[in-house]
């Protein structure tokens, strides 16, 4: 017997080994996904996620996590969506699909595709600039200036943009990415309303956010009240934000829960583990999501059954 949740930490496993080795070594030599060269990343502060940052391009290990999987599903983006017939067996396919996409061995955000249209709710750091310097006109960075705005409009030279209702044509993106921003929002159903009507059909939201490895559940922990007041559900919780010296309060932390509601959506959703000592990526707390708009939508799709 296997328990697969709540999920497990690999605390015995070689990946753990690893990620300890990193620790007491305090650097530790690799390839940079994001500035595309050979760099040292330094590995001495505990709490991976957060940190382990390129020396040459100052990149981080949850942005490496991101760029990893935007590369492997860009490189995956012609397929034809997966069939659910093939989630079920031990064949190839299968082994394949809980693998993933993956994308060719050293490559970095120079190696995307350029014709690629991806939205970007960051407007600082490495892969920020990266995919700015990269993708060009195809690249839209926001962040979220001021509730008052409207998403689009541009302040100080920034544009605001809003998940929950952005100012995107449907069908028009390729890519949206998240990083940390979902925990954030009133309102995730919005978003993922919201986002399903942007992407294009094979688009990807790929996005980071806090998730519960112990329950099904979101967590709310607060709301926001029709008059524009926050009630607290729980002890206010705030993250850094480049944005505002406050920080940005954190209204839902995440389970299982958001997969179905995206699914219901219609996206096809996975949580990614990632774990790559070559790129940076350490720690058993490296997950990813990526919920791919497919058509027909899940829910009309039969053919679990059929087998
Ligand atoms: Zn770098």
């Amino acid at each position: 017997m296997e328990t697969i949740w709540p999920l497990t930490e690999s605390r015995n496993s070689v990946k753990s080994l690893i990620d300890r080795l990193a620790y007491q070594v305090k650097r530790t030599p690799g390839f940079c996904n994001i500035c595309g060269r050979l760099t040292v990343f330094k590995t001495h502060v505990a709490g991976f996620r957060e940190h382990v940052e390129c020396i040459r391009c100052g990149s981080r290990n949850r942005q490496r996590q991101i760029a990893s999987v935007l590369m492997a599903y860009a490189s995956a983006r012609n397929q034809q969506p997966t069939d659910l017939v093939d989630y079920l067996g031990s064949g190839p396919a299968s082994r394949r699909l809980r693998r993933g996409p993956t994308h060719t061995r050293m490559a970095s955000v120079k190696d995307l595709p350029k014709d690629i249209v991806v939205w970007n709710t960051e407007t600082t750091r490495a892969f920020h600039l990266s995919l700015m310097n990269h993708l060009g006109q195809n690249y839209i960075s926001t962040e979220f200036i001021d509730p008052s705005l409207s998403s689009g409009e541009v302040l100080n030279g920034v544009m605001h943009g809003d998940i929950q209702s952005s100012h995107f044509a449907d069908d028009s993106l390729d890519f949206m990415i998240t990083g940390d921003v979902f925990e954030h929002i009133p309102f995730p159903e919005k978003a993922i309303s919201d986002s399903y009507r942007i992407l294009k059909p094979g688009g990807c939201h790929i996005f980071t956010a806090p998730f519960y490895h112990h329950r099904f559940t979101n967590e709310r922990r607060a709301t926001l009240q029709d008059d524009g007041t926050v009630e607290e559900h729980m002890k206010p919780w705030f993250h850094d934000d480049p944005m505002r010296a406050e920080g940005a309060l954190v209204f839902n932390i995440f389970a299982p829960e958001l997969l179905c509601m995206m699914e219901k959506q219609g996206f096809e959703v996975r949580l990614l583990k990632l774990h790559s000592p070559l790129y940076g990526i350490f720690g058993q707390n490296a997950i990813v999501l990526v919920a791919r708009k497919i058509s027909p939508d899940l829910s009309k799709r039969d053919a679990v059954f059929m087998n």
